[in-house]
């Protein structure tokens, strides 16, 4: 079996070797921590039925784990000095292909039917980029992938806000937008000292099951998201306030008839409501003609 890449020697000698210096404007912070990887690898529940998807392999520390456990593994770097260093690190595993590019820019349909016509399931499982997560999850849910699982590294924050309940402080545009695709379950909180370089914020390790069908309906998907963008425009106004700027104060009358009829109280601030309550909000301002 190939040597263990997450081991803070190991990542050192692959460093120096290659004379690499990391970029924080990619958000390069690598894993020396074999616990930690079996941890979010075993949470993605992958065997040699399925497939991975990884977004930004670093030296290859994941992908290693990902490359013993399942199937098929694809990850995709946009730093090319990173490239020669894991066509050497992964040399040894012949289920993996390394893509050079940004994942936003990615036809990621294209590359699941080249990559995974063979498999069970998919998972995209990765530690990411810091700075770019919130894009990358939105792009993985939006492009509506067919994918089991996604099993992430983020940062603690942006974990507490994708899985927080109505009423919490960090509940939010982002929370409905990830459970309305996904359900939510946190896995760990990490400490920094598992990375190299450290990162200044803390870490957790976020599992999100794709729904078979989203958790409500809705009279149009985007329409429903501009409802609860427009409810969480500014956090401290009523949800009446907050539509009323979306919507303009000539359509007064029209509003005061969909609140009636959508049951929910003008008073109450966005954050406040449930899934279910945008769902039934958009569905009388849709009706309502706004
Ligand atoms: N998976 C490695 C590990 O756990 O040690 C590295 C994780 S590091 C936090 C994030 C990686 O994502 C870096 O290798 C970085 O170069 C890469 N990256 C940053 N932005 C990217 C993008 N838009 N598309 C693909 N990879 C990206």
């Amino acid at each position: 079996k190939p040597a263990e890449v997450a081991t803070p020697k190991r990542t050192q000698d692959i460093i120096k070797r290659h004379g690499f210096s990391f970029k924080k404007s990619l958000g390069q912070n690598f894993l020396i921590d074999s616990n930690i990887l079996r941890k979010i690898v075993a949470a993605a529940g992958l065997d040699k039925s399925k497939g991975a998807l990884e977004i930004g392999p670093g030296i290859g520390a994941l992908t290693q784990h990902l490359a013993e456990e399942a199937a098929v593994v694809t990850a995709v770097e946009i730093d090319e000095r990173l490239i020669p260093i894991l066509g050497e690190v992964l040399s040894d595993y012949d289920n993996v292909e390394i893509v050079h590019g940004d994942v936003l820019g990615l036809d990621l349909h294209e590359l699941f039917r080249r990559r995974y016509a063979d498999v069970t399931g998919v998972s995209v499982v990765a530690n990411l980029p810091y700075y770019v997560t919130t894009p990358i999850l939105m792009k993985l849910l939006e492009d509506k992938l067919p994918l089991e699982h996604i099993v992430v590294m983020i940062q603690k924050e942006v974990a507490e806000r994708m899985a927080a309940s109505p009423g919490s402080k960090a509940y939010g545009s982002l929370s409905v937008a990830v459970q309305y695709y996904c359900e939510p379950e946190l896995v760990c909180i990490v400490p920094h000292t598992v990375f190299i370089p450290q990162p200044n914020v803390d870490s957790a390790v976020i599992k999100l099951s794709l729904r078979k069908v989203p958790a409500v309906q809705t009279p149009d998907e985007a329409f429903f998201f501009r409802t609860v963008q427009a409810s969480f425009a500014q956090r401290r106004k009523t949800l009446w306030n907050n539509l009323q700027s979306w919507i303009g104060k000539d359509k007064r009358e029209l509003l005061e008839r969909a609140m009636t009829q959508s049951g929910i109280d003008p008073i109450r601030r966005g954050e406040t409501l449930s899934l279910d309550e945008f769902a039934k909000l958009s569905f009388a301002l849709y009706e309502a003609g706004i």
